[in-house]
């Protein structure tokens, strides 16, 4: 029994997927205690867009902490804190035009998210929330309410209330309009569904399985809540910061209006340092001085860090650029899998760099990760039944480093094959002779 089997909790996850002790991070790799080296195309769940301790940042961060820069602040002000804003609006707002107040939640997704809620109910005087088929948004009760998860649900222990679901972008055949359901729930006097105070939606469904809503889907949404005087809450913890190409994965989307509130964490620090921030539209700034706390969002080192990436990756397009031609890269190698292997994928999608190969059975999934780790690749499974192989490479790797894991994920592809391809191969022959004899 290992020092985690014996002493972590049962609750530990990913130290199952890849049963090994690392030591060492450096751009897209990772080391471990045996000298062993893998690429990382989970990049911290897209906490590390910009790779494992990157440099530009590492050295802002030193000279930071040997100066004896204000380490814990609460959310007194420091210098840190000023040059975080100063850049942020410099460098992502003012550019696109954005007006938006900046609130310093507790330093994790789900802190964001729950600050998110909470001002919308309080905006609007209203309680319940719609959120959508598949959605995370993360695992504190409030957040929790509007994820889908029914595995995650359950753990709750309580009822998860005040949230109603509706079907995401694409649920159903391209003839079911998803939309026009929710505005009938929203329209239709008899519906059940009482006026909420937001909806809250991730533009691509990362956890959900790598579910990708179109410009189009997303625009009409933007109007619709428009339309009904309902907050529009897009969570980019996941997508935002570069990972569909640019700034926030909504964009290029030409939005009529801009989303009321924008959740952000994850790789906005750069560093994988804890921070998170909840962007408002000034008309909902509703809180009263300290009516949501907490005392850990005054992060300064995540605030040196947060503002150093801003500046070396965000001030032209050129990261933008990288990501599209990569995830070019991407999108031809999964189509090019899924073709090759009919009986064990369905389909391969995702927008930027994280796509990802929904798998015809979940048990593929897990086997191709499993494989994946055993020749030296990183990976990880996603969607309601962890049917979906979801690849996250950070946004900044070598394009030989990029070809060689996806070249690891083909070997790791070859070797499940080689032990499931009989049985899939004659499941899917009975299949078409059985749509053959009618
Ligand atoms: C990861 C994630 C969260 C939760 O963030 P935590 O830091 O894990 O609390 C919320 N929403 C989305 C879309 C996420 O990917």
């Amino acid at each position: 029994m290992n020092t985690f089997q014996r002493l972590e909790s049962e609750v530990r996850s990913y130290c199952r997927a890849w049963p090994t002790v690392f030591t060492k991070g450096s751009g897209a790799t990772l080391v471990d205690e045996q000298g062993a080296e893998y690429l990382d195309f989970f990049a911290g769940a897209g906490a590390l867009n910009y790779g494992h301790n990157p440099l530009p940042l590492r050295e802002k961060l030193l000279d930071y902490i040997t100066s004896e820069g204000v380490t814990h602040s609460l959310d007194t002000a420091t210098t840190a804190k000023e040059e975080f804003l100063l850049t942020f609006e410099e460098v992502v707002l003012a550019p696109r035009g954005l007006d938006y107040k900046v609130m310093f939640p507790g330093p994790t997704g789900t802190n964001a998210v729950e600050s998110a809620l909470k001002l919308a109910r309080k905006a609007t005087g209203r309680e319940s929330v719609i959120s959508f088929t598949n959605a995370f948004h993360g695992m504190t009760l409030g957040s929790l309410a509007v994820t889908g998860n029914s595995m995650k649900r359950a753990g709750a222990g309580v009822p998860l209330t005040n949230a109603v679901t509706m079907p995401y972008a694409g649920s159903f055949d391209d003839d079911v309009d998803t939309l026009e359901q929710l505005d009938y729930f929203l329209t239709d006097a008899g519906s059940g569904v009482d006026q909420p105070a937001a909806v809250v939606v991730e533009t691509i469904q990362a956890e959900g399985g790598v579910n990708v809503a179109s410009a189009m889907w997303m625009r009409r949404l933007g109007e619709l809540c428009h339309r009904h005087g309902i907050l529009l809450i897009v969570d980019d913890i996941q997508v935002g910061c570069g990972r569909t190409g640019p700034f926030f994965s909504f964009e290029e989307m030409d939005l009529d209006h801009q989303p009321d509130i924008v959740c952000l964490s994850k790789s906005l620090s750069g560093y994988g340092l804890p921070f998170a921030v909840v962007l408002l539209d000034p008309r909902f700034d509703v809180f009263k001085p300290g009516e949501h706390n907490g005392t850990f969002r005054g992060f300064n080192l995540a605030f040196v860090t947060a503002a150093a990436a801003l500046r070396r990756w965000w001030t032209n397009d050129s990261l933008t650029k990288d990501v599209a031609r990569r995830a070019d890269t991407v999108t031809a190698r999964l189509t090019a899998l899924v073709e090759d292997h009919p009986a064990m994928f369905e389909e391969a999608r995702g927008r930027g760099l994280i796509q990802g190969v929904e798998c015809s059975e979940p048990e593929l999934a897990s086997a191709i990760s499993a494989a994946a780790f055993e020749v030296g690749l990183i990976v990880e499974t996603a969607g309601p039944r962890d049917e979906v192989v979801k690849l996250l490479p950070p946004l900044t790797i070598r394009d030989d480093q990029l070809e060689q894991g996806l070249d690891l994920l083909n070997e790791a592809v070859e070797r499940v094959f080689d032990t499931e391809g009989d049985r899939l191969l004659s499941t899917s022959e009975t299949a078409s002779e059985a749509v053959a004899a009618g």
